[in-house]
């Protein structure tokens, strides 16, 4: 195929991943489809990223605002029916530029932002689909709420700023079982009437869908090591 020329690894790699969350599903006895696999696309370039698109991958995400206002505005008029997912931390001096890259934000995680979200939409702008994150393992040098903090931060969210979440997000411990901090996200979830849970990453997505996800952030899976 032309279109993968140069790049044709990331393809084979992502159809192998997609299958790889199907077979999880099934012997999940959870039903097909139900988990979105996200192409993490950070420090790619343009062009590792087109073979993708061409080949219908329709999901991705970006930790850095700056970063995909070079690549993504060109590749998003091209395939206007992806949606862009912000999945790195959103200053609040960032928030008007990451209302026109972004169709998701998974990184709402102080009330300082809620609230500037809140002002955005008072004055008529559209926004993004929110998610919440979680500093699940309650670690120093990540975002995130404390999972102690996170009903009271949903109650801001919704109540007081009338802010639509549609679930939460975290990013667990490196070198550590993850299974347990799924499962706590996935209580804090459901505690809160929240059904969608953006949880797994390459070296942990299968017990991510086990566990509930539904939506897994792929990176080096599908591009290889990051440089
Ligand atoms: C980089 C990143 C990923 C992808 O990580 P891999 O281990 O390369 O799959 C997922 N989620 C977030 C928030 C990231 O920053």
């Amino acid at each position: 195929m032309p279109e993968t020329a140069g790049f044709p690894d990331a393809v084979a790699r992502w159809r192998g991943l997609c299958a790889e969350v199907d077979r999880e599903l099934r012997d999940s006895r959870r039903p097909a489809g139900s988990v979105a696999v996200m192409c993490v696309t950070k420090t790619r370039t343009a062009a590792e990223i087109e073979p993708l698109l061409a080949a219908g991958a329709r999901v991705f995400g970006e930790n850095r605002v700056q970063e995909a206002a070079v690549k993504w505005p060109a590749l998003k008029r091209r395939y206007p029916e992806i949606a862009l997912h912000l999945i790195g931390p959103l200053q609040t001096n960032k928030v008007d530029e990451a209302l026109v890259l972004f169709d998701v934000v998974k990184t709402l995680d102080r009330p300082r932002l809620a609230e500037a979200l809140a002002a955005r939409a008072a004055q008529g702008a559209r926004l993004p689909e929110l998610y919440v994150q979680i500093n699940i393992g309650s670690e120093s040098q990540k975002s995130g709420v404390a999972p102690g903090e996170a009903d009271e931060f949903l109650r801001l969210c919704r109540d007081e700023h009338r802010l639509t979440v549609a679930g939460l997000m975290c990013i667990p411990p490196v070198d550590e079982q993850a299974a347990p901090y799924f499962a706590l996200l996935a209580k804090i979830a459901e505690r809160n009437g929240l059904t969608r849970l953006s949880m797994g990453m390459t070296n942990d997505f299968e017990i991510a869908v086990q566990l509930g996800s539904t939506e897994v952030r792929i990176g080096s899976a599908i591009f290889g090591e990051r440089g």
